[in-house]
């Protein structure tokens, strides 16, 4: 079994006493950081992406109210869990904290057991989010994003290209003669080819914004944002040449005596008037495509003829 990363708790305290004693607490279970301040915490926050934040609410400059406010503002840092510690007692203090988004609240002067059982208990609930997220995006054999996470991104992607004005490319991939390979070599082997070819059309991927997902059994789907007609089909022939490249013996195979996809895409270009007019309909041109290569042989790469 894999070891498990001990999770990243960062402590914001501007009391030197406060924060050596909470680290000292933390340190045998936990990854600490720490920061003096509401600047420090923002930046270790953003460049560390902690698990938890252990906040105090009354600092200088910025104070804990503030540097939550700024959290949950920013994209990269909105999920990270903040426990408020104040030496403001009051229940409306804790009502307020709570009402602005932190998980708990812990007041001043704090009792060692109790601060570890929360922190537990908020770094479990973290977890559990994480695995929800998880299961609900990825798909399970490829680690490849799955159908569900790839349209919620293909529907953004989409509104973004028309916002911006940007060239927007969409290729289906799918495997050449794979039901003959699973007849002759068995599934669990069909499973360990369909999850290299995943792990390949990953590794194709090159910008933050591109997507391999599974599209459903053996037909994988690729996303590239900014990417014209040109630069999406030269990287698509390179994906299909290093998927040959991967020589996973074929035998039962009529296209190769190794493993080929057959690539088909489309892309919505800078002509706006004469190209597709919804999501729908480049992702339907890119299947066009894809059976177009089939037709024609496979192990190749169809696109559409840009204007
Ligand atoms: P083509 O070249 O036209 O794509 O032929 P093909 O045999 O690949 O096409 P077909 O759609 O007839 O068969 C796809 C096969 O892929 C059938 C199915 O059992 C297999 N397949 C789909 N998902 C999985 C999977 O997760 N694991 C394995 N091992 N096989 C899968
Ligand atoms: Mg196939
Ligand atoms: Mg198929």
């Amino acid at each position: 079994m894999n070891r498990v990363e001990p999770q990243k708790v960062l402590v914001a305290d501007d009391d030197p006493i406060n924060r050596q004693v909470l680290a000292e607490l933390l340190k045998p279970e936990y990854t600490v950081l720490l920061a003096k301040n509401g600047e420090q915490a923002l930046e270790r926050a953003a460049r560390h992406a902690p698990d938890l934040v252990l906040l105090d609410v009354m600092m200088p400059d910025l104070d804990g109210y503030e540097v939550l406010r700024r959290l949950r503002a920013d994209p990269h840092t909105e999920q990270i869990a903040v426990i408020f510690i104040s030496g403001l007692d009051r229940p409306e203090d804790e009502a307020n904290g709570l009402k602005m988004g932190a998980a708990d609240y812990i007041a001043k002067p704090f009792n060692a057991t109790v601060v570890m059982a929360r922190v537990a208990l908020h770094l479990q609930l973290v977890r559990q989010r994480r695995m929800l997220e998880r299961l609900a995006n990825v798909d399970g054999l490829t680690e490849l994003a799955n159908r569900r996470r790839f349209d919620e991104l293909y529907a953004m992607e989409w509104q973004r290209a028309q916002r911006n004005g940007w060239p927007l490319s969409v290729a289906l991939l799918d495997i050449d003669a794979f039901k003959q390979y699973n007849d002759h070599y068995g599934h669990p082997a069909g499973d360990r080819a369909l999850r290299a070819v995943a792990r390949t059309a990953a590794a194709w991927m090159r910008r933050p914004a591109d997507l391999a997902a599974r599209y459903g059994g053996e037909e994988l789907v690729l996303l590239l944002p900014d990417t014209d007609a040109a630069q999406a089909r030269t990287l698509m022939e390179e994906l299909r040449d290093a998927v040959a490249a991967l020589q996973v013996a074929h035998a039962a195979s009529h296209v190769a005596p190794v493993v080929t996809v057959s690539i088909g895409g489309a892309t919505l270009g800078s002509h706006r008037d004469i190209g597709p007019e919804s999501a729908a309909e480049l992702f339907e041109a890119a299947d066009a495509h894809l059976y177009r290569a089939k037709q024609e042989g496979r192990n190749r790469v169809v696109w559409r003829t840009a204007p």
